[in-house]
């Protein structure tokens, strides 16, 4: 028996337990939805000043400008911080375990928070150079989420 028929028979839980809260793109974050989907990290940059606000928000956090470009990111980031879940997760991740959150910070400025895939937890390390990945949802949702650096070592 699969880890989901276990859990709906010991714990009462039905199908709709498991699904996982889906991103809702607003009309100030369709763009970076659209460009995961292309395969483009895309990140919303003031117009005026230049900050760059990740998420994207409804206006400049820096200097409240409501101008702004979406411009494409390198797609590489340094881990700042992850923790590696393994249990006591609400239901719906259950079937992900071990999983990585992590806080990655992008050389264009933004801390983002996003998973790390393709790598065996204990191969993780503060600073090391990341790479972005998208993984497409069966309801069409991409998420970017990131990976080790096949060059390795960090960006410094
Ligand atoms: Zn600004």
């Amino acid at each position: 028996m699969n880890t989901r028929e276990t859990l709906k028979q010991r714990l009462g839980l039905t199908d709709a337990d498991f699904i996982k809260p889906v991103p809702q793109p607003m009309p100030w974050s369709q763009a970076f939805w659209d460009g995961a989907r292309e395969g483009r990290l895309l990140l919303k940059t003031c117009a005026d000043c230049g900050h760059v606000d990740h998420p994207p928000y409804l206006f400049c956090t820096e200097c409240g400008s409501e101008r702004s470009d979406w411009r494409q990111a390198q797609g590489i980031a340094t881990l700042a911080a992850f923790a590696v879940n393994t249990y006591g997760v609400p239901a719906a991740f259950v079937e992900d375990l071990p999983f990585v959150l992590a806080m990655v910070d992008l050389p264009e400025g933004p801390r983002m928070i996003s998973n790390i895939v393709d790598s065996e937890p204990n191969e993780l390390r503060n600073g090391m150079a990341l790479e972005v990945v998208f993984h497409t949802r069966d309801d069409g949702i991409v998420l970017p989420k990131w990976r080790p650096s096949k060059q390795r070592g960090s960006h410094g």
